[in-house]
């Protein structure tokens, strides 16, 4: 349904995040009359430009990262028609008044404030904003990721922005819950009886969450060597897809009641002792190898540094939730750079049969899988035993039922970054995390950053182009396991 009128301001207009990726979800919004034309995008940051100097970089942007089939000529000049520049340093006082000023000459429009900055800009950001009257009952915040580098820092943020704004108005984004897959886990899991009847430690045997990339850590270097993979990928996103995994059925589709149930998830992982990091977590950093069949340097050639670094590239980790539901049923999450293959995919893997009426030698009987695909095609497939045809006797091969969402539905699938601002606009804070949410994430995460610190260790060294270091292999096989490598 096409949302209210809006006037959304996007600090760090001039930065990848909204070059790459807000100004095409909102232009593909607009294209497909989401939003009226009454609304405005007021980009933001300290560059010295004006509007027509923005909105031809906005243009080069936009016929860069929209597919030719979606950008006609027509409705790319109404959308740019609808973006302003103002110019604002977030630690001066300048401009501030100006800014606000624009914004009221529109007193009823729903005043989204997109904070694509660094995150030690959103507390200042938002003071100045409250200070000089740029808040209304219709503001939204919308806070990018990474929310801190730790629980301090992730707190002072929270604190900082929750001063001046009640917690109903902070929508904290995380990018994965957007995609279609991810909002699929609510309706496979609570629009399915068959599967919420076997989603248990009864049936389930393991579960495995793999976020897999092939390209290094070009592009964003000193954010990258900041972070390691623990801090940019499992904290959020993948703790997110665990958390929708695990959680049990919300009372019902509101924000809080979605939200509590993920809560309860993140406070029932069970916390790493310090003498337990090596067996539950590896860390990796690739080495010189190859990618795409093509020779690529290590990470410190990418990063072009000749000291060692400490930050990961890669990590395993073996989770368990203590509830009842899940009592012996390991979660192993896997994030890497330099992989094989690009790819987000969950395998609920089911328990093997407990006896087996089939000749041993002749038949090796798979365990039934259920394999969530988030990239590079949205889908899911049962993997079942079956009867191969032919009359030359009873031979089983596992084959898949498939749902491929595009083809199934026939459209072309919203980005998430699409279906999120939206949500903003909406006032709808489902798929946004809170704040109590962020901060259990964190505690989760930080006995493993704290014992990896402590260490004097090097993360393990993996070949560009292998699936990491063999001790993340050994950490599954150990409990009689292997990583699945994904839908051929
Ligand atoms: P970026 O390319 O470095 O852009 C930063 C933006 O902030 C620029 O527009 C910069 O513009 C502006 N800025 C910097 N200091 C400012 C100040 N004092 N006052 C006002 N504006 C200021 O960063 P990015 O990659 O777009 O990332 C932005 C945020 O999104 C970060 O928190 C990042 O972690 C997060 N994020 C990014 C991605 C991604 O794919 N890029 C993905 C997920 C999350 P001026 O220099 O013109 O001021």
């Amino acid at each position: 349904l096409p949302v209210a009128s809006f006037d959304c301001v996007v600090f760090g207009a001039t930065g990848d995040l909204t070059m790459r990726k807000l100004l095409a979800a909102l232009y593909h919004r607009y294209r497909d009359r989401q939003f009226p034309d009454t609304s405005r995008i007021i980009a933001v940051a300290r560059s010295a430009l004006e509007t027509d100097g923005f909105r031809m970089r906005a243009e080069a942007a936009l016929r860069q990262h929209v597919s030719p089939a979606n950008l006609d000529e027509e409705t790319l000049a109404a959308f740019l028609a609808l973006v302003h520049y103002r110019q604002v340093d977030a630690l001066s006082d300048e401009g501030w008044e100006a800014l606000v000023a624009t914004l009221d000459e529109r007193p009823g429009q729903v005043r989204p404030f997109y904070l694509a900055t660094s995150p030690e800009l959103y507390g200042p950001i938002c003071q100045r904003l409250a200070r000089h009257g740029g808040f209304s009952a219709l503001s939204r915040v919308v806070l990018e990721k990474p929310i801190g580098h730790d629980l301090a820092s992730a707190r002072a943020i929270n604190m900082a922005v929750g001063e001046v704004l009640p917690e109903s108005q902070i929508f904290r984004i995380d990018h994965y819950l957007g995609k279609e897959t991810v909002q699929n886990l609510l309706a496979l899991r609570f629009a399915n009886p068959i599967f919420e009847r076997l989603w248990n430690a009864d049936v389930i045997d393991h579960v495995q969450i793999t976020v897999s990339e092939v390209v290094g850590a070009e592009g964003r270097v000193g954010y990258y060597d900041r972070s390691g993979a623990l801090r940019d990928m499992v904290q959020n996103h993948m703790l997110q897809l665990l958390c929708l995994l695990a959680m049990e059925s919300p009372i019902s589709l509101d924000a809080d009641a979605v939200r509590d149930e993920k809560l309860k998830v993140l406070r029932a992982l069970r916390r790493f002792e310090p003498h337990e990091i090596n067996s539950f977590s590896v860390r990796g950093q690739y080495v010189a190898g190859a990618a795409e069949g093509r020779p690529v340097p290590g990470y410190l050639a990418d990063i072009g540094s000749t000291e060692r670094s400490m930050t990961e590239t890669f990590v395993a980790l073996k989770a368990q939730v203590n509830s009842w539901r899940w009592a012996g049923v390991p979660f192993y999450l896997r994030t890497g750079k330099r992989l094989p293959r690009k790819m987000s995919e969950i395998v609920v893997q089911f328990r093997r049969p407990p006896f087996s009426v089939f000749p041993r030698d002749q038949h090796d009987l798979q365990p039934n899988r259920l394999l969530i695909r988030l990239q590079p095609e949205e889908g899911m497939r049962l993997e079942m035993m079956t009867k191969e045809p032919g009359p030359g006797g009873l031979h089983l091969r596992p084959t898949g039922l498939d749902i491929s969402f595009e083809k199934t539905f026939g459209q072309r699938y919203p980005d998430a970054y699409e279906r999120l601002l939206m949500d903003v606009v909406r006032g709808n804070p489902t798929l946004f995390m809170r704040r109590d949410e962020v901060e259990a994430a964190w505690d989760w995460v930080e006995p493993v950053l704290h014992a990896w610190a402590e260490r004097p260790e090097a993360p393990r060294p993996y070949v560009a182009g292998s699936w990491g270091p063999t001790a993340a292999i050994a950490m599954i096989e150990r409990d009689g396991r292997t990583w699945y490598e994904g839908i051929e």
